[in-house]
């Protein structure tokens, strides 16, 4: 329906349009994904100043129109993560989260447990910036993967880890299946891959615990971690993610 809204949003993804103006890919409260331009905002003086680029957290005012574009009409900065936006590895980490927004939740239904994981993480990311040292920060990998994990559960799709997705057993889950959409046992692993128990473990924690509460994993069961929440993704969600690291 034509008119205004407000919402609050964060910046996906911003688009160089036309000589001054900016197409916004937004993920916002009230709607879910949204697409807008901002016009003459690339000018040296526009209102907007530089607050409509990738993972700002705005105060937005919207005009809906008749197009599926809608105009960005007012913009008013809820945080600028600061320090994520000064450190390359927090950058990197950010755009492949948006990144992963952007592929799974593509509708315009809104999504709040979507919007505030997002924002959590993107606060956790700015936070791990500022840490004195780079002990103190959190892992991206492993801090991406439990995003992705989260993520896929918001949109529902999240991939079964309490018994076997193919026959119910609860004992001897030895493999990931991405067709079957999760942990399988010894007796249904044709097709899957072998998960060791630390990467399973790894996944139960990041999809019941808060995102700032990782345990440590080694590298290997975030390689199978991330194989599992891709390949269920790809199964049921027909998406595609880039590689949580470089
Ligand atoms: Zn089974």
């Amino acid at each position: 329906m034509p008119g205004t809204f407000k919402t609050e949003g964060v910046v996906l993804r911003s688009i160089r349009f036309g000589e001054a103006d900016r197409i916004l890919h937004l993920y916002t409260v009230e709607k879910g994904r949204v697409n807008a331009i901002a016009k003459g905002s690339r000018r040296p003086k526009s209102r907007f100043g530089g607050r409509l680029e990738p993972f700002f957290r705005l105060d937005l005012m919207l005009h809906e129109g008749r197009s599926d574009l809608c105009t960005v009409t007012g913009a008013s900065t809820l945080d600028g993560y600061p320090g994520l936006r000064a450190d390359g590895p927090a950058i990197d980490a950010a755009a492949r989260g948006c990144d992963a927004v952007l592929r799974l939740l593509d509708s315009a239904e809104p999504n709040r447990p979507a919007y505030n994981l997002l924002c959590r993480y993107l606060a956790l990311l700015d936070r791990g910036a500022h840490a004195p040292s780079v002990d103190d920060r959190p892992d991206p990998a492993a801090v991406g993967l439990a995003f992705r994990l989260k993520l896929a559960l918001a949109a529902g799709f999240s991939p079964e880890l309490r018994s076997c997705a193919r026959c119910g057993e609860g004992e001897g889950l030895v493999a990931f299946s991405g067709a079957a959409g999760g942990v399988v046992c010894g007796s249904c692993e044709g097709g899957g891959f072998r998960l060791a128990p630390e990467a399973h473990e790894f996944m139960v924690t990041a999809m019941t615990r808060p995102i700032a509460e990782l345990p440590d994993a080694s590298e290997r069961a975030l390689r199978q971690a991330e194989r599992a929440i891709n390949e269920t993704l790809e199964h049921h969600a027909h998406v595609h993610l880039r590689s949580v690291a470089a």
